[in-house]
């Protein structure tokens, strides 16, 4: 990708949006004609199986400030930002999503935040539209525990809609960890942070590629990448569950040896059993959690693989080698 430096960088992470991506990116111009610098739209593609690539390429045929970075397969939409990121040449980024679930037109109250002096400005949802009782219940508890366990200050009710100056994106680029909370490291670079609130809209069209199994993945992520809580977790409740343990055993000492109460205990036996497997299990899958993100980084391998990177040269966009 060429060097030219630009004032913004528009980071959009694209993942089957064929009937959103054409609609994203008018309204992404419109605003970025408004704004007082230039800019360039960076279509991060994830490995799309839709026609989203045709699409972009045939817009980027008239309109030189698009650029693709297309992945060989799907990443990841966390991974997809952090290159949306590495290869962003702007002095202020921002990471918007390609649903229109973000309104671009927030970008500009974020740049005036730029301006005014803060080097990250986060978009903090006031209300969800058009999501399930349990999708917004769901990230609703996630926000708070995740801020409940960790030490750092990350906000809640905030994606990954947010301006980041080019200090913060040149630090992020620097972390190199494999299973990535984007928005956890943003807080945890620091730097002069703001909020800017906004109502999140409904998807445009098409669904949602968050089912909750990737849900739950993220909320792992996030927990596992910024706190060992979960880990003390397995400490206090053995320690919790030996007590109660050793108040037993007195008991049934107490029994044996000075009434001629008979021991029936089989149902207790079992009752204990089972539940201290289940806890041990647990406990055991916690560690794991936290072994396998270890092994991903031992084996250090790159984050993404792009295929192709194409940007505006002459009169057509051509894969740049
Ligand atoms: N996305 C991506 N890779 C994925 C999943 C999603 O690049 O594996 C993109 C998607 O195209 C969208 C953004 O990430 O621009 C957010 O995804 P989505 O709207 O499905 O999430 P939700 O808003 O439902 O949480
Ligand atoms: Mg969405």
């Amino acid at each position: 990708m060429t060097n030219e430096k630009v004032d913004y960088s528009i980071v959009i992470p694209v993942y089957n949006e064929e009937e959103v991506i054409e609609h994203t990116y008018e309204r992404l111009k419109t605003v970025m004609q408004s704004a007082d610098g230039n800019y360039e739209l960076l279509f991060i593609n994830d490995g799309s199986r839709d026609k989203s690539v045709d699409i972009l390429l045939q817009l980027s045929e008239q309109d030189k400030t698009i650029k693709i970075v297309d992945f060989s397969r799907n990443f990841g939409h966390q991974i997809a930002i952090t290159a949306g990121m590495d290869y962003a040449s702007g002095n202020a980024i921002v990471i918007i999503d390609a649903d229109l679930q973000d309104p671009p037109e927030l970008i500009l109250e974020m740049i005036q935040k730029w301006k005014e002096g803060y080097d990250v400005v986060y978009a903090k949802r006031t209300a969800r539209k058009g999501e399930t009782f349990f999708k917004k219940q769901t990230a609703s508890a996630f926000y708070r525990t995740l801020r409940a366990m960790t030490e750092i200050d990350i906000p809640i009710d905030t994606g990954d809609f947010r301006l980041i100056d080019r200090k913060v994106c040149d630090q992020m680029n620097n972390i190199h960890e494999k299973n990535r909370f984007v928005r956890g490291l943003v807080s945890w670079v620091g730097f002069k942070q703001t909020a800017v609130e906004y109502e999140r809209d409904e998807r445009f069209a098409g669904e949602t590629k968050y089912p909750l199994k990737r849900m739950l993945k993220l909320s792992l992520d996030g927990i596992t990448s910024f706190s060992y809580k979960p880990l003390k977790l397995a400490n206090y409740l053995g320690a919790f569950l030996s007590v109660i343990g050793f108040v037993y055993m007195l008991i049934v000492l107490y029994q044996k040896l000075f009434t001629t109460t008979t021991v029936t205990g089989w149902s207790s036996i079992i009752v204990i059993q089972l539940f201290f497997s289940g806890i041990t299990l647990m406990m055991l899958g916690v560690i794991g959690e936290y072994i396998g993100r270890i092994y991903d980084e031992a084996k250090n391998r790159p984050l993404y693989i792009v295929k192709d990177i194409y940007q505006h040269e002459q009169a057509s966009a051509k894969p740049f080698v």
